[in-house]
């Protein structure tokens, strides 16, 4: 790994506003004194975004939400849009998670127009692409990750990849406790490189980030960055409590 590694916390819906409140100031102090050496990033509930990105504004630490809709504005109820969410200054945006996919019948297709939207808008992306069981045991794995994000960069401009990391989560990993086999995290992270360096042209996706995500804690944390492929990580449930995502962020400064 040669980059900064790149650790972003995903609370999907929990937490207020006080509660991140709370939660950010202990990030801010230690980053204030341990001057980490790895990329800081939190996803947050939208009711949470202003307290966070009000925070953290004089500190490293990014800010982003964990959906958006594509159009600008309208008749949308219930949605918010990527220039909505550039304007009140968040840093990026989660797109394309499995429970989006799941739960909200997001399809891949929409998930490109949501990354266009928020590149348009000036956020970073972070596009989540991942297998199910079944898929795995049909040995159609590769092929649904490739799929996946061959589609969600349709039409993104190769001077925009710098914006774009994408998490490659397993769907039967997350939140089971169990990570994917290392060697085939690795395999996967190059994999998706090779794709992203085929769309565009060779060394393209030097300039983004691969990440793991998937039941990833302190104690698989080491196995997973000594991999040369994987440029961070995306972490749900131990990232809800401060002292375990302050252990996870120390860890991976000392790894780099
Ligand atoms: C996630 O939902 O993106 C995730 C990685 O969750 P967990 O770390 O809890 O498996």
């Amino acid at each position: 790994m040669l980059k900064k590694p790149l650790i972003i916390g995903n609370w999907k819906m929990n937490k207020t506003p006080e509660e991140s409140d709370d939660f950010l100031q202990k990030v801010l102090d230690y980053e204030a004194e341990a001057k980490p050496n790895c990329e800081i990033a939190v996803s947050v509930p939208f009711i949470c975004l202003s307290t966070c990105i009000d925070k953290s504004k004089s500190s490293p630490i990014k800010i982003g939400a964990q959906n958006c809709y594509f159009e600008e504005n309208g008749a949308f109820t219930g949605e918010i849009s990527a220039s909505m969410l550039s304007r009140i200054g968040a840093d990026f945006v989660i797109l394309g998670h499995s429970e989006r996919r799941r739960y909200f019948s997001e399809t891949s297709e929409i998930i490109n127009l949501k990354v266009r939207s928020a590149i348009k808008n000036g956020l970073d992306v972070v596009i989540c692409v991942g297998e199910s069981l079944s898929e795995k045991e049909k040995l159609i794995a590769d092929e649904i990750i490739l799929m996946q994000t061959k589609i969600a960069l349709f039409g993104v401009d190769i001077n925009s990849l710098s914006k774009v990391s994408i998490a490659y989560e397993p769907l039967w990993a997350i939140g089971s406790g169990d990570i994917e086999k290392i060697e085939k995290i690795n395999e996967m992270c190059e994999k998706i490189h090779r794709v992203v360096d085929q769309i565009y042209n060779k060394g393209a996706s030097a300039t983004m980030k691969v990440l793991y995500g998937g039941s990833v804690n302190i104690k698989n944390l080491s196995k997973i960055l000594s991999k040369a492929n994987t440029d961070g990580v995306l972490i749900g449930s131990a990232s809800l409590v401060s002292d375990e995502f302050l252990k996870i962020i120390e860890f991976a400064s000392k790894h780099t």
